[in-house]
């Protein structure tokens, strides 16, 4: 088994076809590495921009690529073709930090390419949410790379940061360091029908009361100062997309708005809540 570290810069581009932006790829980086994680090549091309000619500024000053450089790129087409070219016939597991890069790779494929699928996208890992499990981060809070690297002893500024291949190496870097196989072979999917759903699944909050995602037994507030149940006084009213109501405690007469999220993802929900404690009763105009 080979592993494949896959890093893309992208610049967002207006497409007329689509009136809409989408994440042009401009720059591929990768690193091949085998089974005892040593590296055997990489691979690094530039590519031609179709859409957007011009770099964003915010892209020319994290990459350091020019107009000059994407324009004297590779055609999409011919860049992935040759990078299929170099991973072979090889079984390939092509890993990325975040899941980011192989959506906007999808999105490219599909856009540029008409292809449903990513053609050599066969079993996939997410980097990032190995090395977050392994230092038991909460997966609610993504971490970047320079703070993985700080987190795993390497100093970043070896590298030039946000270059597709430079990245890579970084990234190989933050892996390699708690690499185990066994432990990596449950992170690796295999890129199915199912895997691309999930890919396209747009992460949201529920503002509808009456999906059947929201787990109404959360919807319930106990007081902060005797832990009993509260008692609900106002209707739930949906307030920057979370439910939002009034709140009392019989026992202690304390009395607040109780605010709760529910964040749909492809196959769990998270919940986010907090109470504010109203001192006076003037202060609630939504109680009546
Ligand atoms: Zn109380």
């Amino acid at each position: 088994m080979y592993y494949v570290v896959l890093d893309l810069e992208w610049n967002s581009s207006y497409s007329l076809k689509s009136k809409s932006f989408i994440n042009e790829i401009i720059e591929i980086g990768a690193v091949m590495i085998d089974s005892d994680f040593e590296v055997i090549e990489t691979f690094s091309t530039i590519i031609k921009a179709q859409l957007g000619k011009r770099l964003t500024n915010r892209v020319k000053a994290l990459t350091n690529i020019s107009n000059e450089d994407i324009r004297g790129g590779v055609p999409f087409s011919k860049a992935f073709a040759d990078f299929e070219r170099w991973l072979g016939d090889r079984d390939v597991v092509i890993m990325s930090w975040g899941d980011s890069d192989v959506r906007v790779l999808s999105d490219n494929f599909l856009y540029f390419n008409n292809d449903e699928r990513v053609p050599f996208l066969k079993k996939y890992l997410d980097m990032q949410k190995y090395f977050q499990h392994y230092y038991g981060l909460p997966s609610s809070k993504q971490i970047g790379l320079i703070s993985a690297a700080a987190l795993s002893g390497i100093d970043a500024s070896e590298y030039s940061s946000h270059r597709a291949l430079e990245d890579s190496l970084l990234e190989l870097r933050c892996i390699k360091k708690i690499f185990n196989e066994e432990k990596i072979a449950s992170f690796i999917q295999v890129c199915d029908e199912n895997f691309y759903k999930k890919l396209k699944f747009k992460v949201h909050n529920i503002t509808n009361l009456r999906d059947p995602h929201i787990d109404r037994s959360l919807m319930q507030c106990n007081c902060q100062n005797c832990n009993k149940p509260m008692q609900r006084l106002s209707e739930w009213k949906c307030v920057n997309q979370a439910f939002r109501a009034l709140f009392y405690c019989r026992e202690c007469s304390n009395m607040g708005l109780f605010t709760i999220k529910f964040r749909q993802h492809f196959d769990r929900v998270d919940t986010h809540s907090f109470f504010v404690k109203l001192e006076a009763p003037d202060e609630f105009p939504e109680s009546g």
